[in-house]
């Protein structure tokens, strides 16, 4: 028997061809995409199809799903942190947050990462596989139905590399804007990468609405090299060029991500040569303390460094801020509790 078909990942055209094949009226298709994209888990909640049609769409297809593995809230702010399991059992995490302006979500997009940041904790046994756009999706429907809220923006920082599964990520914001689904502006999506040159070009092409975060983490390429692999491929300066160039063809702000390590990249000199190299681009500057990981060395740098380290690059006439860590009692930065989870 063929392998049956994963509906949620399927567009509106897909799902209009798909429905030729069976007979069936393209009109249905909209119908089915606007349940599937209300989160229903079974056929026979999709009430205004006829029977025999959910039957020949229970043989051929399946609605993709996530289950709810672990579930911590952190006392301190409210923030909601999932362990959800897919379908072949391997796990990812998601991250609700609430801010002034409405809930965030915070996705994964692989399950594991073969990126290989040397702070990070979700690279630690590497990739283990890409996430459809509907288990993508999932992560927002599940989220909301059982946080009964409204996710109003989506930030694609959980597990993964989204320029590493970039087809399947590009497919889910297609889904997640359009208007018969979740309806989300792209306004209101990050995407963060590592700094794949190549993959943040193609996505250039698109003219993509959301903002693209680069995690950066250093100012210059013997630390960088040292803690995130992939500057030995594309070095900072490859990497910032494609940054003015991706600035000048979206007009969109480009926002750096700086994960502040003790005695690794926090001091006033680092802060100089950054704020030298970012000088004059459209940008917002994010400081985080790095999140301690077990199996990892690394420490967080101390919070007077941090604000230190501010003062310097706003000197450039940079906007920086020191982002506000949330949900510290329940390790919300992702990666640990699936890895305690294996
Ligand atoms: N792969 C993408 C998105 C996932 S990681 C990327 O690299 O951007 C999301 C963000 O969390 C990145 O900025 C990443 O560098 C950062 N991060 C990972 N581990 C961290 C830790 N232990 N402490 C602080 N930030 C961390």
């Amino acid at each position: 028997m063929p392998e049956k078909q994963d509906l949620k990942s399927m567009n509106l055209e897909e799902l209009r061809s798909f429905f030729q094949t069976l007979n069936a009226p393209s009109y249905r298709a909209g119908q089915v995409f606007a349940w599937l994209h209300r989160g229903v888990s079974s056929f026979d909640e999709m009430t205004d199809l006829s029977l025999s049609l959910r039957e020949s769409l229970k043989k051929t297809t399946y609605i993709s799903s996530v289950k709810i593995v672990r579930k911590l809230t952190s006392a301190l702010d409210g923030t909601v942190k999932y362990l959800f399991s897919l379908e072949d059992g391997e796990c990812i995490e998601t991250v609700l947050m609430k801010y002034s302006y409405g809930y965030s979500l915070c996705i994964s997009t692989q399950a594991g990462c073969r990126m290989g940041c040397g702070f990070c904790a979700s690279t630690l046994n590497g990739l283990r596989r890409l996430l459809k756009p509907s288990e993508m999706l999932d992560q927002i429907l599940m989220a909301s139905v059982d946080s009964h809220c409204r996710i109003s923006h989506v930030v694609l920082m959980g597990i993964g590399e989204p320029l590493d599964n970039f087809e399947n990520v590009l497919k889910f914001l297609h889904l997640l804007s359009c208007k018969g689904g979740l309806n989300m502006s792209l306004r209101h999506v990050s995407l963060s990468t590592c700094g794949l040159v190549s993959e943040i070009y193609r996505l250039m092409d698109y003219r993509l609405q959301l903002t693209l975060s680069v995690s950066l983490h250093a100012p210059n390429d013997v630390i960088r090299s040292t803690i995130m692999p992939v500057n030995r491929k594309w070095g900072i300066d490859a990497l910032l060029t494609a940054c003015r160039d991706y600035i000048k063809a979206t007009g969109r702000r480009i926002s750096f991500e700086y994960a502040m390590i003790d005695g690794v990249n926090d001091s006033p000199a680092c802060a100089r040569e950054l704020g030298t190299r970012l000088h004059g681009m459209l940008c917002h500057v994010n400081l985080i303390p790095v999140n301690p990981v077990k199996e990892r060395k690394y420490r967080k740098s101390r919070l007077d460094k941090m604000e230190r380290f501010r003062s310097i690059v706003a000197k450039f006439g940079l906007p920086v801020t020191v982002r506000r860590t949330l949900g510290a009692d329940i390790n919300a930065s992702c990666g640990q509790l699936r890895q305690a989870a294996q």
